[in-house]
């Protein structure tokens, strides 16, 4: 069914007209509102909202599946976030999270202030169940839905501050406790022209992960220790990212101490994780690809340049430089490491000038490639950066590394193994 005859079958339900309503749906669809909730809003809007569904069924949280309809549940408001959304003249706020008991926890989205907050336990009365990227979610309409209940009648804590380390993307309404270490003012084009937003990184014991938020405020400083409260986790170059809105609050607290070396993971923990910041990876190097050791880039953008050519400006003449993307398997899982230009050059064993001379005597640049490839092709590397994740799988951009790190060890008892048998 297109999106029109949703609209047409909408409109003359509520004795409207069709484009006004088709423009509200469009409007709330682009805030990725699914199409049911969609309509419901709209119904709301105009006081027709029934209600939906059939009885109510009461369940434990973890029991909630996707194939209830409405559900009655009793658990502790674990996190809270205000989003608003405008559709038509509209503006919503809706409040999201995560809702909680000894069963397990649901993510919830209510469509009006329903009076809780963050730690309250709190009885929903008959909220509809939808799909939401494969798993239940809780639709509350509004506060007659919602009553507060004592505190006893789950045993589940309160979630607190949550380890930067456990922060996933998706996570909404979320609080912090974190040291910003790195923050800097950036321009950029908006969609209402150009904007400033202010971007860093933050840290706690557990880990650091990127930051970025929209306006200015006093308490977000470099070196400041804050509590940030209804923050959004978003990923941003395939990592979890802390994201402050309009309605993220941040307080100063009492010096957080930061992690500052790397949690080292393996590749198939940083795939499932969607992405980490800044960790470390022990793994084999199986191959080194195309499009390392010696290569050119384009001046403008600083892409490869194949045979002349930049994707995006065409003919240039490139700038020579060094890199590597090796593919590095630790069992778990494979990713693509990218060495940058100093990097290539120690696992090279010379610097771009000489791999520049190499390649003139040798009457070919793929010599510096071939070396770098005998050099570390099926030896132990333990690397640490980024790792994003896409649909290509993982890409860790290394920051620094180090080659057959403490395995001598694991070697001998390995030849011995083999001389064993
Ligand atoms: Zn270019």
């Amino acid at each position: 069914m297109e999106l029109r005859e949703h609209a047409e079958a909408l409109a003359s339900s509520l004795g409207e007209d069709t484009e006004e309503v088709l423009a509200e749906l469009e409007g709330l669809l682009q805030y990725h509102v699914p199409l049911e909730e969609a309509k419901q809003s709209i119904r709301r809007a105009r006081g027709a909202d029934g209600g939906g569904g059939g009885p109510a069924v009461e369940r434990p949280i973890g029991g909630i599946s996707v194939d209830d309809d409405r559900v009655s549940v009793v658990g502790r408001v674990q996190t809270l976030g205000r989003r608003r959304i405008r559709s038509g003249g509209d503006e919503t706020v809706l409040r999201e999270g995560l809702l909680a008991d000894e069963s397990g926890s649901v993510t919830y989205t209510a469509w009006a202030d329903c009076g809780f907050a963050v730690g309250d336990v709190i009885a929903v009365d008959g909220a509809s169940v939808r799909e939401w990227d494969g798993r239940a979610e809780l639709n509350i309409n509004g506060p007659e839905q919602v009553t507060e209940v004592d505190d006893d009648r789950v045993s589940v804590e309160p979630l607190g501050a949550v380890p930067i380390a456990e922060i996933r993307p998706g996570d909404r309404g979320l609080t912090v406790e974190v040291q910003v270490t790195d923050l800097e003012a950036r321009d950029i084009d908006g969609r209402s022209g150009p904007t400033t937003i202010w971007s860093g990184v933050v840290g706690d014991a557990s880990g650091r992960a990127p930051l970025t938020d929209w306006a200015h405020r006093d308490t977000l400083a470099e070196g400041a220790s804050v509590r940030m409260e209804e923050v959004y986790i978003r990923e941003f170059r395939g990592v979890p990212q802390v994201s402050l809105s309009e309605f993220s609050t941040v307080t100063p607290i009492d010096e957080v101490p930061v992690r500052t070396d790397a949690e080292t993971v393996t590749i198939g923990e940083a795939l499932a994780a969607g992405g980490r910041f800044d960790v470390e990876t022990v793994g084999n190097v199986l191959e080194v690809r195309d499009g390392s050791g010696l290569i050119e880039r384009c001046p403008e953008c600083g892409r490869l340049v194949q045979n002349e050519q930049c994707r995006a400006h065409g003919r240039v003449d490139g700038v020579d430089d060094l890199r590597v993307k090796a593919i590095i398997d630790d069992g778990t899982g494979a990713m693509t490491a990218i060495f940058g230009t100093e990097l290539t050059a120690t696992l090279y064993g010379a610097d771009l000038d000489a791999a520049l001379s190499a390649a003139r005597d040798a009457m070919d640049r793929g010599v510096v490639s071939t070396e770098i490839d005998q050099a570390i092709t099926g030896h132990r590397m333990a690397v640490r950066g980024d790792i994003s994740v896409d649909e290509y799988g993982a890409t860790c951009n290394v920051r620094s590394m180090q080659r057959d790190p403490d395995d001598a060890a694991d070697r001998a008892a390995a030849l011995l193994t083999e001389v064993g048998t």
